[in-house]
């Protein structure tokens, strides 16, 4: 396997489709091109009607083949297109006569934006992008892939790069050179711009993890006693038959999840364990579910506490101790009391059964999600641990170098802050991680 070789897959989804796209990339690209087509590589860029055929002459489909010349291509190598009718058959056909075409072989997931990132056409922020764009399922999710994959944060990121390395360049002009063959202040300008650098660098950091939350979902678990209607409200909300719902007490022993588009925002709702005290004789599975539950209620992003209406006006001890500032609280069953018996301690009154209250509750979350999950039209988001990671190690690096004592302590974090920005963007030491990034490709990508 070389980084050499001509490479080709099937770009769109396998399976029944109107079109087909394969792609080929690499130096012998061309002659694909023409061994396919039997005749001369059309005019770079411009769609043109061909017949394709196999090795013994049979033609396999009509379609369009389209001739990208390096470096004016994804990869930044020559690459093709053919835009075949999207049967099994003709694609099988496609592969099979793409295959029997010397040093051409079939691309591992991601190879192509891999050489994208070899021959300096995507930075690995924009790499990341790509995949979360593809990835994306609401609207907001794909915002911020686009804005990544057009290379808003790897610009930002480069950016801080460059000044640092101007940083630098001053700060060993003050240890190579005496005081007097230097312009006067040079060690306060450094300094001053190192803080500055630091502080942009915090308020990249302190965005309580927005990007991470929007690109994986924000968490709500749905909490209240057993009975109280959680995998019914889950159910109601979610307008398919997701949880059990069941008449005895604490038969949901998991946790149940569905994914929702809130607003274009992506949420994982979790309806947990019915948090009730276990006797002591109670049942095993039950208490693990409820230790589960408990374990969720406090890493989620949201609680939606959910309590019985039914039941008399006062709220569950259990639950009620859950309820924080992080919390909607939702009476439920509203349907089997008068419309007066108002709860005891505020809250919404909603009906699983008759989806009273669920219009109020479902505009309730999506303000609480978007006030998490906002998206920030100024500054791009960071979207990955990894991101933060090298970040928080940036801004350390530069905090150590604004108390180093000696200049030449200094010089030395700041190098190590442009290294951890390098890392950011795929510029230095990143080997370890192309394979895991490039993995989560898709073949054809
Ligand atoms: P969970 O244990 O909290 O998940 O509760 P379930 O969703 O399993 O509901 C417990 C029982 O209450 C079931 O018999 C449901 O049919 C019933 N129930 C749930 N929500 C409502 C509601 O809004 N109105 C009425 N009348 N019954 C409900």
């Amino acid at each position: 396997m070389s980084a050499t070789d001509t490479i080709f897959a099937l770009s769109t989804a396998p399976g029944r489709a109107g079109v087909a796209v394969l792609r080929v990339s690499g130096s012998r690209t061309a002659e694909a091109a023409e061994a396919l087509s039997r005749d001369v590589l059309p005019r770079p860029r411009a769609a043109t009607l061909k017949r394709f055929r196999d090795g013994a002459g049979a033609v396999i489909d009509r379609g369009l083949l389209l001739w990208f010349p390096a470096p004016n291509s994804f990869t930044g190598e020559d690459m093709a297109e053919f835009h075949v009718h999207g049967g099994r058959a003709v694609v099988q056909a496609m592969v099979e006569a793409l295959a029997a075409i010397p040093g051409l072989r079939p691309a591992e997931a991601g190879e192509f934006t891999r050489r994208a990132f070899d021959n300096g056409k995507l930075d690995l922020t924009e790499v990341e992008g790509l995949a979360d764009l593809i990835d994306a399922e609401t609207e907001a999710q794909r915002r911020q892939a686009l804005r990544q994959m057009e290379g808003a944060l790897g610009a930002r990121v480069s950016g801080w790069r460059t000044r640092l390395t101007r940083l630098l360049a001053h700060q060993e002009a003050t240890i190579d050179f005496a005081d007097e063959e230097l312009p006067g202040g040079l060690d306060e300008q450094v300094q001053a711009q190192t803080a500055v650098l630091a502080d942009e660098m915090a308020a990249t950091l302190a965005d309580r993890g927005r990007g991470e939350r929007l690109r994986d979902g924000l968490s709500v678990a749905i909490v209240g006693a057993p009975n109280a209607g959680k995998s019914s409200l889950l159910n109601a909300i979610a307008q398919r038959d997701a949880a059990i719902v069941a008449e005895t007490a604490g038969t949901t022993r998991d946790i149940v999840e569905v994914h929702l588009d809130l607003g274009g925002y992506p949420v994982t709702l979790a309806d947990t364990a019915g948090l009730r005290e276990i006797a002591a004789e109670g049942d095993a599975i039950e208490a693990e579910g409820i230790r589960r539950a408990k374990a969720r209620a406090e890493t989620a992003d949201l609680k939606v506490a959910v309590f019985d209406l039914a039941s008399g006006p006062n709220p569950d001890p259990a639950t009620w101790a859950l309820v924080d500032a992080a919390t909607v609280v939702v009476w439920n069953k509203a349907d089997l009391v008068p419309r007066s018996a108002a709860p005891a301690r505020g809250g919404l009154p909603v009906s699983a059964q008759t989806g009273q209250g669920l219009a109020e509750l479902l505009q309730r979350l999506e303000s609480e999600v978007s006030s998490r999950l906002g998206f920030s039209t100024t500054a791009p988001s960071i979207t990955r641990a990894r991101h933060r990671h090298a970040l928080e190690e940036a801004e350390a690096a530069l905090r150590r170098a604004l108390e180093a004592g000696l200049p030449e302590l200094a010089a030395e974090d700041l190098r190590l802050a442009s290294r951890a920005l390098g890392r950011i963007t795929g510029a230095v030491d990143v080997e370890d991680l192309l394979d895991v990034i490039f993995s989560d490709f898709c073949i054809g990508k």
